[in-house]
């Protein structure tokens, strides 16, 4: 009989029922250490005073009006967004493949009112993730994302990793109106795209008249020690996804873009029934306002050196576990010589708590706010289920 919860994920048995910053608690009292942070989400920590705070004087005065009337949580938090980034203006979603859905129209409606209609296809790279919608699994390609959901939105193309000719080849390709790319992919393994490359990127779609669209989803948001990742190669996007860490643990997601990408989106040619709803606005003010404080992103990179120098030991004490360390930031990788979900079940009985990811990769990414304290608690955790790892044949 199937489950009243459609079955789609293969949950692991356990029910948390509180969370305050790094730790979550089981129903069965034992204390976590969250090296998860709900995938990326949980940016501030669990129930983080201050943004509890604004959710709650915001549900107490007004949750929802609709788009139809001006809100001004949205108007406050895109002011801040414009001021803090390239964009000059944005959209707010409910989730990170929404934004996706907007980023792929909103460039397709560019060329389109350009009059260049045929300017449709977007390229995207081998192990991307834009999320679960017909458009995000087209822009992925991935046999397991997308088997058995033909017919596929048309006009994707998704390249080999890293590699510069294909790159170079595809862009001839008169249609090729945009590329879609992860600073540093997330679901595909935890790889940074090196600033170099980001650089190349930008003259590549100037050069060649293309839109470049970051999907900061996972990546942005603080978690590499700046508000968003591209900010190291000095380049910005025309278009930008953000969602995840934008909404501290609150569902929301946006898209950035500049004036020029934004054009074509004129009245009427996209909506959202609760896309930058009061609460969600509120909350995320609230993150903006606490990550763009200053200190705080330095002290995001302060203690990603930390848990990376920590990483690195536990990767030499472990050698038939791990095998390295990648990432940036506070979006880490531990490459393993076993299952990742062999490697995150140990941690689970180790009480600390990681995500798997594709190529060998456990993802760590922890709250922003994690101390070194609790740094160097979870990495003993680590160090411990390394050690019972070791005793199991592979
Ligand atoms: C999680 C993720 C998405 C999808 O976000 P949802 O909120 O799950 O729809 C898109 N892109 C990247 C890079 C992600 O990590």
């Amino acid at each position: 009989m199937i489950p009243s919860v459609l079955p789609t994920y293969n949950r692991a048995p356990l029910h948390f029922v509180k969370g305050e910053g790094c730790w979550l608690t089981e129903e069965d009292g034992r204390r976590f250490l969250d090296l998860g942070a709900g995938i990326a989400v949980n940016a501030l920590g669990h129930a983080n005073p201050d943004l509890v705070a604004a959710l709650t004087e915001q549900a107490n005065r007004l949750w929802h009006v609709s788009n139809l009337y001006e809100i001004p949580q949205q108007q406050a938090l895109a002011d801040k967004l414009v001021a803090e980034t390239f964009a000059d203006t944005v959209f707010f979603t409910n989730s990170g493949t929404e934004a996706c859905e907007l980023a792929v129209k909103m460039a397709r409606k560019y060329w389109y009112e350009k009059g260049q209609p045929e300017k449709t296809t977007i390229l995207t790279f081998e192990g991307c993730f834009h999320g679960r919608s017909s458009a995000a699994i087209a822009a992925s390609g991935a046999e397991k994302m997308v088997k058995g959901f033909a017919p596929l939105l048309p006009g994707f193309r998704t390249l080999p990793w890293a590699d510069h000719e294909a790159l170079n080849a595809a862009v001839e390709d008169e249609t090729v109106g945009a590329i879609l790319i992860e600073p540093v992919q997330g679901e595909g393994g935890v790889r940074p795209v090196p600033d170099q490359c980001l650089k190349g990127l930008r003259k590549l779609c100037d050069e060649k008249g293309i839109l470049l669209i970051f999907d900061e989803v996972q990546c942005g948001m603080g978690r590499t020690g700046r508000l968003f990742a591209h900010e190291w190669a000095g380049v910005t996007p025309d278009i930008m996804m953000s969602a995840k860490g934008i909404g501290g643990g609150f569902p929301l997601g946006a898209v950035l873009a500049t004036e020029e990408a934004a054009s074509g989106m004129v009245a009427g040619t996209h909506g959202s029934t609760y896309g930058g709803n009061p609460l969600g606005c509120a909350v995320g003010l609230k993150v903006m306002q606490i990550m763009t404080a200053p200190g705080f992103l330095e002290g995001v990179s302060a203690r990603a050196g930390f848990l990376r120098q920590k990483l690195e030991g536990l990767v030499a004490a472990h050698p038939d576990v791990f095998e390295g360390v990648r990432g940036s930031g506070l979006i880490l990788g531990l490459r393993c010589k076993r299952a990742p979900a062999d490697v995150v079940k140990a941690g689970y009985a180790a009480l600390v708590i990681t995500v798997p990811a594709a190529d060998n990769i456990v993802r760590l990414l922890p709250p922003l706010t994690i101390t070194e304290a609790e740094i160097e608690e979870a990495v003993k955790r680590l160090d411990a289920a390394a050690t019972a790892l070791e005793t199991q044949p592979a």
